[in-house]
C-alpha cells in the first residue's frame, strides 16, 4: 500500500485507538459492540433499545436519520427530527450515537447532536464529503463501497486523514458479487488485510453483508476471531416492523444472545469485552 502515507501500519503494534465519547473507546483490547436500527423511527424505539441494551450488551447506538435508499419513492428517513432523538437518548443513556451523513451540508446539524459520523458505502468516494469529514474533530466510520478494493476503500480513508482528521473507524459490510442468497458477501479477507496495511480501527457489519437475520450472528463471531475490533449490528424491538432493511434486523433478544456468543471467541483471540452496567437517567425534559 504505497500511497497511503497518514493511516499505513508503520510497525507490528502501531494501532490507534479512537474515542466515540469520555468513556467509549474502539481499537484498543476492548471490543466495540455498535447495535440499532436501520432507520431511526421514534424515540421510544431508541430509548427501547438503549434501555434493554445499553451499556451491557452494546456500548454505542447506531440508526440513520437520513437514508441512502435505491428507490426515490423509498422512505428516506425521518431528517432532523431523528437529531433531536438520537441527541436525547444519548444524553439520557450516557452512548455515544452513530449516524449516516449523506452531504456536507447536514454535517454541522449532525455534529451537534451525534458522536459519530457514518460514510455509507455509495457514498465512500464522495471525494468532497470525505475532504469535508476531514476538517471536523469527530471519529468517522467510513464504510467501505458495494465494489470497492481494498486499495480504494484504503485511499478513500486517507482522504479524511489528509485533511486533518484520523479518527477514521473502517467498516467492511460486504461486496457484490454473483450470487444473491447473501445480499453481499462479507470479506474477512479484507478485515485481514486492512488490519496489517493500516493502523486504523476496522468493524464488521455483518447485517448488510448477510441481508438475512439468521446468517449475522455466525458472521458476527468469524469476523471477531479474523481479528475485527468490533461489530455494527442491526436490531429492533420489532424487527418485522422495521422501516427498512427488516428482513436482517435482530430482536433485542437475539441481539444480546449474539453479543454473549462472542465472549470466549474474544477470549480465544485476546480480547475483552465490556461488562458494565450504567443506569439510565433520568427523562429530560
Ligand atoms: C446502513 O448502515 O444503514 C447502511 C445504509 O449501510 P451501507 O452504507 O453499508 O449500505
Ligand atoms: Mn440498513
Amino acid at each position: 500500500m504505497q500511497d497511503a502515507k497518514l493511516i499505513a501500519k508503520s510497525h507490528d503494534a502501531h494501532r490507534s485507538v479512537i474515542a466515540l465519547n469520555d468513556q467509549v473507546t474502539v481499537g484498543g483490547d476492548e471490543l466495540l459492540i455498535i447495535g440499532g436500527p436501520c432507520s431511526v423511527e421514534s424515540l421510544e424505539q431508541m430509548e427501547t433499545i438503549a434501555d434493554r441494551l445499553g451499556h451491557q450488551s452494546i456500548q454505542a447506538l447506531r440508526g440513520g436519520v437520513y437514508k441512502p435508499r435505491t428507490s426515490p419513492y423509498a422512505f428516506q428517513g425521518v431528517g432532523e427530527s431523528g437529531l433531536a432523538i438520537l441527541d436525547r437518548v444519548r444524553r439520557r443513556y450516557q452512548l455515544p450515537v452513530i449516524t449516516e451523513v449523506m452531504a456536507i451540508h447536514q454535517i454541522e446539524a449532525i455534529v451537534a447532536h451525534a458522536d459519530v459520523l457514518q460514510v455509507g458505502s455509495r457514498n465512500m468516494q464522495n471525494f468532497d464529503l470525505l475532504k469535508a469529514l476531514g476538517e471536523i474533530d469527530r471519529p468517522v466510520v467510513l464504510k467501505r463501497g458495494l465494489a470497492a478494493t481494498v486499495q480504494e476503500f484504503v485511499m478513500a480513508a486517507e482522504y479524511i486523514a489528509s485533511h486533518g482528521n484520523t479518527h477514521v473507524i473502517l467498516c467492511e459490510r460486504g461486496i457484490r458479487s454473483f450470487d444473491n442468497y447473501t445480499r453481499n458477501v462479507l470479506d474477512l479477507g479484507a478485515v485481514v488485510a486492512l488490519k496489517q496495511l493500516t493502523h486504523l480501527p476496522v468493524i464488521a457489519d455483518p447485517s448488510h453483508a448477510a441481508g438475512k437475520r439468521e446468517l449475522v450472528a455466525s458472521l458476527a463471531r468469524a469476523a471477531i476471531a479474523a481479528g475485527a475490533d468490533g461489530i455494527m449490528v442491526e436490531c429492533h424491538p420489532v424487527p418485522d416492523e422495521s422501516i427498512s432493511d427488516a428482513r436482517q434486523t435482530l430482536s433485542l433478544e437475539a441481539m444480546a444472545d449474539l453479543v454473549n456468543s462472542l465472549r470466549p471467541i474474544a477470549a480465544a483471540v485476546g480480547r475483552t469485552m465490556p461488562m458494565s452496567q450504567v443506569a439510565a437517567q433520568p427523562a429530560i425534559a
